[in-house]
C-alpha cells in the first residue's frame, strides 16, 4: 500500500483500529487475557485521565476475568495521545523514504510538533530492530564506516568517531552494528554477533588490521582481502562493493535528512535504515509493518530518553553529534 492509499483508506481513527482488529484477531475479537470469545463492545467517550486513549473498548464477560481491552493494547499505540491516522501516515512516510525522514519532515507532514514527531520516528524505529536473530551466511562482506568523521588516513585516530560495522551476506540483508571504537576486538564481537561461524562460506574484507580471525572462531572461514590502500577494488568474485553500496546510500540519508543525527539514537537509525533496504522488494511493507508494530512493546518516552535504555551497542557517556 503506497502513501496516496494508506491517506485515503485510513482517514479516521475507527477505520485504523478497525484493520488493526482484523489484523490482530482474524478469528474474532478474544480476550488478551484469557483468551475468551465472551466479550462485549463499549463504545465511550475519552477522558484525559483514562489510561487507554481508545473510544473503542471491549470488555471480557468472563466472571474470573472482567478485563477491558482495546486493539492498540500491548502494542506500540498503546498511551499514545496522538490518533491512529497519524501513527499510520508517519509508517508510510517512513517506510517509503529511502533517505530517511527527519522529525523535522515527519512533524510537517503530520502536523504536529517537533518534539511528537521524534519521540513518534523513535518508536517506529525501535519496532524495526530485526528480532529473528538469525546469523550471516554464505559469503559475507565486511567493513567498517565512521559518521561524522572520514574514513581516510591514520586510523588509529578514528579511535574516537562513531564506528559503524556493515554486515552484508551477498543476495541477502544487511546489518549496521553502531561500535564504541575500531579496536580489533570490539571489532570481532560484532561480527559474532551477526555472522554465523559455521554457516559463513567466505568473509570479505578490506586489508586493515581490525579484521583478524586466526585466533577467534572465524579461524576456519577462508577470508579475503582487497588491498583497497594500493588501488584495489575488485578482485575476481573478491571485493566489498555491495557493503560499500550501502554505506554510500546510509551516508546521503544521513547528511541529506538528519542534519543533526544525535549519535545516542545512532543505532536506532541504522536499525531503520537496513529494515528498510532489507525489505525494499516488499510490495506490502507498509502492512508488514503495521503488524510488526501491533506486536511491538509500547515504549515510554522516559526510556527513550534515558541513556544506554536501548543497545548494549551504545556507548556510555555520548555526545550528541555537531
Ligand atoms: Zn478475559
Amino acid at each position: 500500500m503506497k502513501l496516496i492509499e494508506v491517506t485515503k483508506a485510513f482517514a479516521t481513527e475507527e477505520q485504523c483500529l478497525e484493520y488493526l482488529e482484523a489484523k490482530r484477531w482474524p478469528n474474532g475479537v478474544r480476550c488478551l487475557t484469557c483468551g475468551s470469545k465472551e466479550i462485549s463492545r463499549i463504545t465511550r467517550t475519552v477522558t484525559k485521565k483514562s489510561d487507554n486513549k481508545r473510544a473503542k473498548l471491549y470488555q471480557c464477560l468472563e466472571k474470573t476475568c472482567k478485563a477491558q481491552f482495546s486493539a492498540t493494547t500491548g502494542t506500540i499505540f498503546n498511551g499514545s495521545h496522538l490518533s491512529l491516522d497519524k501513527w499510520y501516515m508517519a509508517i508510510a512516510l517512513i517506510v517509503d523514504a529511502k533517505k530517511g525522514m527527519s522529525a523535522l519532515q515527519l512533524s510537517r507532514h503530520l502536523q504536529v510538533n517537533y518534539r511528537t514527531a521524534w519521540y513518534l520516528a523513535h518508536r517506529i524505529r525501535e519496532a524495526m530492530l530485526d528480532p529473528d536473530g538469525l546469523k550471516l551466511t554464505g559469503t559475507v562482506e565486511i567493513d567498517e564506516t565512521y559518521i561524522g568523521g572520514k574514513q581516510r588516513g591514520n586510523k588509529r585516530k578514528l579511535l574516537n568517531k562513531d564506528v559503524v560495522i556493515g554486515m552484508r551476506q551477498r543476495g541477502g540483508p544487511l546489518r549496521l552494528v553502531q561500535v564504541k571504537d575500531n579496536r580489533q576486538g570490539t571489532v570481532y564481537e560484532a561480527i559474532a554477533q551477526h555472522v554465523d561461524h559455521k554457516g559463513a562460506k567466505a568473509i570479505m574484507t578490506d586489508e586493515s588490521r581490525i579484521y583478524d580471525f586466526r585466533l577467534t572462531k572465524f579461524h576456519k572461514v577462508p577470508h579475503s582481502r582487497i588491498k583497497h590502500e594500493s588501488g584495489e577494488y575488485v578482485k575476481g568474485h573478491i571485493h566489498t562493493n555491495t557493503v560499500e553500496n550501502s554505506f554510500s546510500l546510509l551516508k546521503r540519508a544521513v547528511m541529506g535528512t538528519y542534519h543533526q543525527l544525535s549519535i545516542k539514537h545512532l543505532q536506532r537509525y541504522l536499525n531503520e535504515f537496513s529494515y528498510r533496504f532489507n525489505r525494499r522488494e516488499d510490495a506490502e511493507l507498509f502492512e508488514n509493518t503495521v503488524m510488526r508494530m501491533a506486536g511491538a512493546k509500547p515504549m515510554p518516552y522516559s526510556k527513550l530518553i534515558e541513556e544506554n535504555a536501548f543497545t548494549p551497542f551504545v556507548r556510555p557517556n555520548f555526545s550528541t553529534e555537531k
